[in-house]
């Protein structure tokens, strides 16, 4: 099941919504995940099936953009997790960067 989410900064107030996991039908092919591009810095929606393994790209499943999500939920899409709060913010680099559901696609 397919996500929409907003993420929102409680330091900065940068603030973005994408994409998290496949549809039913589609999982196979396309699971957007939100990621920073190490590159450039910014906030990406990427598709994890194609590229997981590029190095351009830091998930927010990964261990390294998550903080202390104390009891709060843990979003999870078939092996994928993202913390619910506490992840890394790309603009001000605070691990105050909150997710929060919008809608189910
Ligand atoms: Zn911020």
């Amino acid at each position: 099941m397919g996500q929409i989410l907003n993420a929102n900064c409680r330091n900065c107030n940068f603030e973005t919504d994408f994409n998290y996991g496949g549809g039913r039908f589609n999982y196979h092919e396309n699971c957007p995940v939100p990621a920073i591009n190490k590159e450039t810095g910014y906030f990406e929606n990427v598709n994890y099936i194609t590229e997981k393994n590029n190095p351009l790209y830091l998930f927010y499943t990964d261990k390294q953009l998550k903080g202390d999500n104390g009891n709060n939920n843990v979003y999870q899409n078939f092996t994928l997790e993202l913390n619910q709060t506490n992840n890394l913010c790309p603009n001000c680099k605070q691990y105050s960067f909150d997710f929060a559901i919008n809608m189910f696609y």
